[in-house]
Parts: C-alpha cells; sequence; structure tokens
C-alpha cells in the first residue's frame, strides 16, 4: 500500500537535507529521497572552506553528515532509493521509487546537478582509465604523475590545488585567458609551483592504449595544434541539472534548471524546488541550504491552508 507524507524532498544535499530539517522541526512528517551518497555534490569537496560557522573549514562529506543528522534528530526519514516517476495531482502527488510508491502532499525537488562532460573523441573509452570527474575520489591514483585539469571556474582550481598534494605536476587547460574561478582560490593555485596553466586552449582528442596518455590541445588564438603527456584528466567544467523528469511537468530554463520564484515556488501549487537544480541559483552550498529552508517554509504554508 502507498505511503502518505506531508512532504517528500528529493535530493539529499545541503538543500534537501535543510530542507529536511525544517519540515521535520515544524512537524511535517518529511521523507527524503537520496539515490546515491547523503551530502550529494558537496561529497566530492575535500575541504569546504565558505560554510559559515566552519572557521578552519570542513570536509564536504563530513558537512552533508552533520546535516543528516541533525534533520534525523528532529524526526526527518531518508529513504536511499532511486525516483523513477512523479505524478503530480490535484490534491495529492503519486512519487515511485525503486524502493515502493509513495503519496505526498506536496513535493521540494533538491536532486542538484551533476558534471558536464567534455563532448571531446576519446572521452568515453578512457573515463575510469584516466579520466575522472572527481580528484578527491581519483587524485590519490595519480601520486608522482602529470595530470591536466579541464576547466576555468572554482571547481577546476579547488580541483587542481587537491591535485596538487599528489601529482608531479598539474596543468589547468583553459578555453578563454582568464579564470572565472574566486579570487581567492586563483591566488591559491597561481602561488602553487606544481600548477601551470594552458590558456586559450581546448582539447581536441584524448588518447592513448589501455589507459590514457596524452591530449591533443588547439590553441584558440593561433589554431596551435600541440600534444600534451599526461597520466590523468580531469574535467572541470560545470555541471547540468538532474531533471529530466520533470520535463513536461514543470517550466524549465533553456539549460534544464527548474524555474521558481523566490519563495521556491514552482508554477504548480505545492511542489517546490531548491539548490542546484534551481535557475539562477547561486550553487554555493549556503546558498542551496537557504533555498531547501526557504522552501520548507513555503511548503509549511501550503500544507497549512
Ligand atoms: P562553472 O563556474 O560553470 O565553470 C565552468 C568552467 O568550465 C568555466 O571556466 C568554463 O569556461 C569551462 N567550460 C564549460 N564548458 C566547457 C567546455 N565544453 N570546454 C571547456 N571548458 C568549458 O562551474 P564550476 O567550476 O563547476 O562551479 C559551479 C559552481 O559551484 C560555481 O557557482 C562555483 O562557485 C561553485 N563551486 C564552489 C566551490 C567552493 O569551494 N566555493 C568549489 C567548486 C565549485 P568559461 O569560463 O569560458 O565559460
Amino acid at each position: 500500500m502507498d505511503k502518505n507524507y506531508q512532504v517528500v524532498i528529493i535530493g539529499g544535499g545541503p538543500a534537501g537535507l535543510t530542507a529536511g530539517l525544517y519540515c521535520a522541526r515544524s512537524r511535517f512528517n518529511p521523507l527524503l529521497i537520496e539515490k546515491g551518497i547523503i551530502g550529494g555534490q558537496i561529497t566530492n569537496a575535500e575541504r569546504v572552506d565558505n560554510y559559515p560557522g566552519f572557521p578552519k573549514g570542513i570536509s564536504g562529506t563530513e558537512l552533508g553528515q552533520l546535516i543528516h543528522e541533525q534533520a534525523t534528530s528532529y524526526g526527518s526519514e531518508t529513504l536511499l532509493a532511486e525516483v523513477t516517476k512523479v505524478v503530480p495531482g490535484q490534491k495529492h502527488n503519486l512519487v515511485n521509487t525503486s524502493e515502493g510508491d509513495f503519496i505526498a502532499e506536496s513535493i521540494i525537488i533538491a536532486s542538484g546537478a551533476q558534471f558536464r562532460k567534455l563532448g571531446t573523441p576519446g572521452e568515453d573509452r578512457f573515463v575510469g582509465k584516466g579520466i575522472s570527474y572527481c580528484a578527491t575520489c581519483d587524485g590519490p591514483l595519480f601520486r608522482g604523475k602529470t595530470v591536466a585539469v579541464i576547466g576555468g571556474g572554482d571547481s577546476a582550481v579547488t580541483e587542481a590545488l587537491y591535485l596538487s598534494k599528489f601529482a608531479s605536476s598539474v596543468n589547468i587547460i583553459h578555453r578563454r585567458g582568464q579564470l572565472r574561478a574566486s579570487k581567492i582560490f586563483e591566488e591559491r593555485a597561481m602561488a602553487e609551483p606544481k600548477i601551470d596553466f594552458i590558456w586559450d586552449t581546448v582539447v581536441t582528442q584524448i588518447e592513448g592504449d589501455g589507459v590514457v596518455r596524452q591530449l591533443a590541445l588547439k590553441n584558440t588564438k593561433n589554431d596551435r595544434i600541440s600534444i600534451l603527456e599526461i597520466a590523468g584528466v580531469f574535467v572541470a567544467i560545470g555541471s547540468k541539472p538532474n531533471s529530466a523528469q520533470w520535463r513536461g511537468l514543470l517550466p524549465l530554463d533553456e539549460e534544464g534548471y527548474i524555474i521558481t520564484n523566490e519563495l521556491m515556488e514552482t508554477k504548480t501549487p505545492g511542489i517546490f524546488a531548491a539548490g542546484d537544480i534551481r535557475h539562477n541559483s547561486a550553487r554555493q552550498v549556503i546558498t542551496a541550504a537557504g533555498d531547501g529552508a526557504a522552501a520548507a517554509i513555503s511548503a509549511a504554508r501550503f500544507l497549512s491552508y
């Protein structure tokens, strides 16, 4: 038989976990459904330096576990399952998961985003054989080796800084002549002797035998082709929203992010979105947590009237 919840929260990153904490404290029995790891994308962060209250920084995994512990202590329930389908209804919504079906009076979508692929020839062939999307997960495998990081944002620079602990040298390959990363990360990377920058350059081919051996690079200013020998490639070029199942059900922007107002309300009453899945999200841990709190407050208001 279907089980009823006042709020079903889809996603267990900072937005979903904070929504769970707020809903549970308001005594709206929430069910939080997470298909992967509690903490979501922040579990890839070796250290989160900019979450208020942790002046020495905190590991992403630990921060996720702490928010989960806090939410659970107030009664937020957690289910590790994949949401396979949602059928919005007039009064109740049906949520199908790999572990059973649920009736939800309201839904908070906090399913976040996932890494974006480069789309360069050779990428798919070498995933797990030198190509990685997570330095925290795979960095230690490249001790004493030369690696490349592709991208120019906070992810690329923080991954490069982490990799510099293990690798003999780290090349940041960026398609422009200027980073988009925060100045503090840029300053740290510029000061790290193991990190080199290859500007105005794109990867045109990833080559190897059983594992990655080299990258073919093209300078976008003069079209010059060069070869860079490396043992590992970390792709850090941003993310895309996990919103496929909402296409046709909710308004999405052109990249697939869910459109909400500042109260985290979507166009459908009783369905809210929070965190990285939301159009124009600042994509920070603290803003995701703030979105989660705002979505829970809006859900509580919806359930009360
Ligand atoms: P991002 O800010 O969107 O940056 C993506 C980078 O990849 C950009 O430099 C972009 O180049 C480049 N890029 C995109 N598509 C590319 C392609 N096809 N080929 C080559 N390069 C490509 O993504 P992000 O770095 O993952 O950061 C996402 C959000 O998370 C940001 O809000 C960031 O502040 C946050 N974040 C924060 C931390 C932290 O510790 N505070 C750490 C990681 C991420 P262009 O610059 O030319 O567009």
